[in-house]
């Protein structure tokens, strides 16, 4: 925790006489929208801030509905840093709400040049991560720079974990052939995974990069003769998706359907308890569905 706010909180409970839980939020000036973020952020942040996730575990970024106490939140907040790229659809409302003014760091800034296709799942390459973790230290620095040194320090540390996790997914790919490295998911999350480590996208059972589409008659029709004439072995569904649809196409295609992924939000302990192992879980899911 950063000094100043032990201070202001002990200022806050002495002069306002105040009951101790109401500085709570002073504990946390820097707020994440969802919960991985928080956790890249909170690896920057170190021993500094304490970074909290706006979003409950579990809760889908694409689709959430902010709550009266995520508007005190917000309001109460000196940072928050979003993923950005049309991500948090809630945001704007969600800033007007607020009133104030606070920091809002956007993770994935600098990324989206060059990429035609407007997903904002970048952090399911980790080497995005790294330009998101570039972007937290510079939030942070400005918020705190007197924490510079430490920041520049912490990121380093988790960029080396974080090519650590690329190369250990590389080589967990590698068990796949090269002609089975197909993948079939919900909604369209995977392109930058699927660009990083060589798969092929065959579709997606809502055609949207989001997941609060509907497909159509003829769009299902069509996946199931995609997946037919690829032999794609699976689908993929985040652990928070209805898998009706994704069952009903399973039930035409003979293939598997691989419903437990985390891909939008960290778990409360294993399997997700962090971005790094969330996505290792997944690409365990990944390589023993597909090789
Ligand atoms: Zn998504």
């Amino acid at each position: 925790m950063n000094r100043i706010f032990i201070i202001a909180a002990l200022l806050l409970t002495a002069c306002g006489g105040q009951p101790a839980s109401s500085a709570g939020t002073a504990d946390s000036p820097v707020l994440a929208s969802s919960t991985l973020l928080a956790d890249i952020a909170q690896h920057v942040a170190g021993g500094r801030f304490h970074v909290d996730s706006l979003l409950p575990v579990g809760a889908d970024p694409h689709s959430y509905q902010y709550t009266p106490q995520d508007v005190t939140k917000v309001a109460d907040a000196q940072l928050l840093i979003v993923n950005g790229a049309g991500y948090e659809r809630f945001l704007d409302t969600l800033l007007e709400n607020a009133g104030g003014e606070r920091e809002v760091a956007t993770a994935s800034a600098g990324l989206s040049s060059g990429l035609e296709s407007g997903d904002p799942h970048f952090w399911l390459d980790p080497n995005n991560v790294i330009a998101y973790v570039e972007n937290i230290r510079e939030a942070l620095t400005h918020l705190d720079p007197d924490g510079a040194a430490e920041f520049k320090s912490n990121a380093d540390a988790y960029v080396v974990e974080l090519r650590e996790l690329d190369a250990w997914i590389a080589e967990q790919v590698n068990q796949i052939p090269v002609e089975k490295r197909l993948l079939v998911t919900n909604h369209e999350a995977f392109g930058y995974f699927a660009k990083r480590y060589g798969f092929t996208i065959v579709g997606s059972v809502l055609e949207s990069f989001s997941s609060d589409a509907s497909p159509s008659a003829q769009q299902m029709a069509g996946l199931i003769d995609q997946i037919k004439s690829t032999n794609a072995p699976a689908i993929f569904l985040d652990a928070g998706d209805n898998p009706a649809l994704a069952r009903q196409i399973a039930d035409e295609t003979d293939v598997r359907v691989v419903a437990d992924l985390h891909l939008e939000s960290l778990t409360d302990g294993a399997p997700a308890a962090t971005y790094i192992d969330m996505m290792k879980y997944n690409v365990t899911q990944i390589v023993n569905a597909l090789k």
